[in-house]
């Protein structure tokens, strides 16, 4: 492997060897090398200071299905694409930065492994629930149809305590914003599925999720909401604005995006980029930004979006802008909703891409709040059956075929054909009906290429294993250890000064 890349020009003179032109000098990891990055990171570690104040504001990052896997091959995919890496290994994603990390347990009430509602009901509320239900305790039953049961048994959100206080709070995802992550924030429901009134079986007294999203009562509401799933604010006869011929799904009539503008001053609703673009922060208090009638797009096609679409990393920007306004501080809750629709499908391409965006999104969030009074977490809601495999070389493409060290050729399994270093336990991406396909002249690098999996299944399952927390910021010191999911409620209320449940 040839280097180029030297931090330190201590070093420089050492490391580097001439090899024929100054273009291609290269840089080895030498003993040397290691040696004084190892003492750097050392010094950088004592040099620590636990910031023992509260927080102002809380930025909650949530990577919908980004287990560690899913966190180190875009780390390599990133540093990849970076002209002067050596490898790709050694890369950093932004929030690798965070000088605090923990491991959370992913386990519901109910699951080994668990779906993204009662996780993200555990890191909003404190409480772990059954799978499928939204900030409720165990004691409500699957698709439960009484309100009355679900009033006794919700369970406080970290949001709804903030607006009490007189906080802003907002929600920003690429899925639809009344998908299991970020409905978790302000809906309470016994059925994740029912996001509007279409969905609601009959006899059910239970609110659909878009619409306790406007009546979330508590404060003065969220002050930002940004996101897809239109279709669920919009009634069944009102066209969609951005594809013709297509209507909103709601079978009771209401246009909960009008409702948004008549029941907030100086709101804003918008469903395009020109409009979200448009959106002046200093002037606007409510934002509602509905980007697609179901999840947005996924960062490598949202050039080709008709309408045009903002980045995670814009609608975070706009976000804070909105909500920093506030002198009593915000909550806001960040979510990559579609890492976990990637590897749903099998297709590792795109949610390493996710990923990328989101660590390019919690770098502006660094960049525009204070490290002395905002609590910032970067979080998984539960992992994916993915793996890196494989003794691939140094620098080996992440998405490639497994090329091993001093070898020409690609590594063979046993009836001797080669293999990917990515792939999944199970998923689409299964085709052994006739043994192993020959990936000799495949490429695998493409973004449509589903990864091999083990076991043949439509949809790709969750994982088991814990994730990881990453913090920054006033209490981030507190994330140590092996926690309950839960436990990042209980940091973020006790960071925020807010009673725990109440
Ligand atoms: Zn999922």
């Amino acid at each position: 492997m040839a280097y180029k890349q030297c931090k330190s020009g201590v070093l420089a003179g050492a490391l580097l060897l001439a090899s024929g032109n100054s273009e291609s000098e290269t840089l080895l990891e030498t003993p040397a090398f290691w040696l004084e990055s190892g003492q750097n990171s050392v010094k950088t570690a004592e040099r620590l200071t636990v910031n023992n104040a509260f927080a102002k504001n809380v930025v909650l990052f949530v990577g919908d299905g980004m287990g560690i896997a899913t966190i180190t091959a875009a780390r390599i995919l990133e540093g990849q694409r970076k002209p002067d890496n050596r490898g790709g290994e050694e890369n950093a994603l932004s929030f690798e930065a965070a000088p605090y990390v923990a491991l959370a347990k992913t386990y519901s009430v109910n699951q080994q492994t668990p779906d993204s509602a009662p996780t993200m009901s555990a890191i909003i509320t404190g409480v772990k629930t059954n799978d499928g239900e939204l900030s409720v305790g165990m004691q409500v039953a699957r698709r439960e149809k009484s309100a009355n049961i679900i009033n006794t048994y919700k369970v406080k959100t970290l949001l709804e305590q903030a607006e009490e206080k007189g906080l802003s709070t907002g929600v920003v995802s690429t899925a639809r914003l009344t998908h299991a992550t970020p409905a978790a924030c302000y809906a309470h429901s016994s059925e994740r599925d029912w996001e509007s009134d279409a969905q609601v079986p009959a006899g059910a007294t239970v609110r659909d999720i878009a619409k306790q999203l406007l009546e979330f009562g508590y404060g003065n509401g969220l002050e930002v909401a940004l996101g897809g799933g239109r279709g669920m604010f919009l009634p069944n006869t009102t066209p969609d604005p951005e594809d013709s011929g297509k209507f909103g799904g709601r079978s009771d009539g209401l246009d909960l995006t009008q409702r948004w503008l008549t029941q907030y001053p100086k709101s804003a609703y918008v469903y395009n980029k020109a409009g979200f673009e448009a959106v002046d922060p200093k002037q606007t208090e409510h934002l509602l930004g509905l980007f697609e009638r179901s999840h947005m797009e996924y960062e490598h096609d949202r050039p080709n979006d008709k309408g045009g679409e903002p980045s995670l990393t814009e609608m975070t920007e706009k976000a804070i802008d909105i909500l920093s306004k506030n002198k009593k501080g915000f909550v806001l809750m960040v979510e990559a909703g579609r890492i976990d629709h990637a590897h749903h499908a099998g297709n590792a391409f795109r949610a390493l891409t996710e990923t990328v965006e989101l660590s390019n999104a919690v770098r502006r969030a660094l960049e525009k709040t204070n490290p002395k009074d905002t609590l910032i977490i970067v979080t998984a809601d539960h992992s994916h059956t993915f793996t890196i495999a494989g003794y691939p070389e140094r620098g080996n493409p992440i998405m490639g075929l497994v090329k091993q060290p001093g070898e020409t050729g690609f590594a063979k399994d046993s009836n001797g054909l080669p293999y990917a270093t990515l792939g999944y336990a199970n998923g689409p991406g299964y085709r052994g009906q006739n043994g192993r396909p020959d990936l000799s002249a495949i490429d695998t690098t493409h973004p449509d290429f589903l990864q091999e999996a083990l076991v043949p299944l439509a949809s790709e399952t969750h994982g088991a294993e814990d994730v990881a927390i990453f913090a920054f910021g006033p209490k981030a010191h507190l994330f140590h250890g092996v926690q309950e999911q839960s436990y990042i409620y209980h940091v973020m209320a006790h960071a925020l000064k807010f009673e725990a449940g109440r």
